[in-house]
This record gives structure tokens, C-alpha cells and sequence, in this order.
């Protein structure tokens, strides 16, 4: 008879054959259960991690059709307010799901910016419909700020 400590309670115990691991089954069964625990966190790493890349993807495409959408929007089209509405809810609740502290999450508070700015307009410019067309100097402004969100965006592209 040999003896060892046991991996789980570190107790010594006397062993026959050599690849025992364990004192008791009471043990074995612990160490069985903590490598299922194992197993189950990376499980949950793994899909969030594939959680996280899908949402950026999708955020990052949605803010690209919000960018083009409010470009359009800025060469004398003429939109209903409700658009401009539905534009600004979209853009907080996609900077509400972007990573926290990234650039993204950053760029997004800038296009609020511009959302709420727009939304002002709106508000006060609308034709009894609800239509509004933003006069020259909104659009000359929106589209400066757009042009420097899109830099922002290259820049952060090449650096990943
Ligand atoms: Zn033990």
C-alpha cells in the first residue's frame, strides 16, 4: 500500500492501484461536478462572445443606414417627423447595447447629438402634415458632423 493526498480535500490516503485519484467516491463525485462547472462556463464565455460580435456587427451596420439615411435627409428631402423620431429612439438604444467604454459606443453618442439637434428642428419647423425640410445651414452643419463621424469610423475600421 502506497499513499497519496488527494486532489479534491488534500488529504492523505493509501491507494492499491496507482490510478486512483481520489480518497473517497464522495470526492470523485465533487471533482466530477466541478469539471462540469467547468465545461458549463466556457460554454456561456463562448456564446456570449458570439453574442457580443453578432450585436456589433448589427449595430454597426444600423448605424451606417442611420448615417446614409440622415445624409439623404440633409440634400432637400423632405421627411415626416415621425421619422426623425424613430431615428433618434434607434440610435440611443443601439448605443445602449454597444460595448461599454469602446469607440463605437462613443461615435454613437455623437450621432444622438445630431439626432437631437435635428429633432429640435423638427419640432419647431414642421408643416401642419408633420413634413419638415431642413433650410441651409442644418444641413451644412449635420453634414460636417457626418463627414467627422465617418472619419471616426474609417479610422477605428483600419485600427482593428
Ligand atoms: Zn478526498
Amino acid at each position: 500500500m502506497r499513499e497519496k493526498t488527494c486532489t479534491i480535500c488534500k488529504e492523505p490516503f493509501t491507494y492499491k492501484n496507482k490510478s486512483k485519484q481520489y480518497c473517497s467516491n464522495a470526492c470523485k463525485q465533487q471533482a466530477l461536478r466541478n469539471r462540469q462547472k467547468v465545461k458549463l462556463k466556457q460554454s456561456i464565455y463562448a456564446m456570449e462572445g458570439l453574442n457580443g460580435t453578432h450585436n456589433v456587427k448589427l449595430i454597426n451596420r444600423m448605424f451606417n443606414t442611420c448615417i446614409r439615411q440622415t445624409e439623404s435627409m440633409c440634400k432637400g428631402m423632405s421627411i415626416h417627423y415621425s421619422i426623425i423620431i424613430f431615428m433618434k429612439k434607434m440610435i440611443q438604444s443601439l448605443k445602449l447595447n454597444a460595448p461599454v467604454d469602446s469607440k463605437l459606443k462613443k461615435q454613437l453618442d455623437r450621432m444622438k447629438g445630431i439626432m437631437t439637434t435635428l429633432y429640435k428642428y423638427s419640432k419647431n419647423n414642421q408643416c401642419e402634415y408633420g413634413y419638415v425640410c431642413f433650410d441651409q445651414r442644418t444641413s451644412n452643419n449635420t453634414l460636417n458632423a457626418l463627414n467627422q463621424i465617418k472619419r471616426l469610423r474609417k479610422k477605428s475600421d483600419s485600427n482593428n
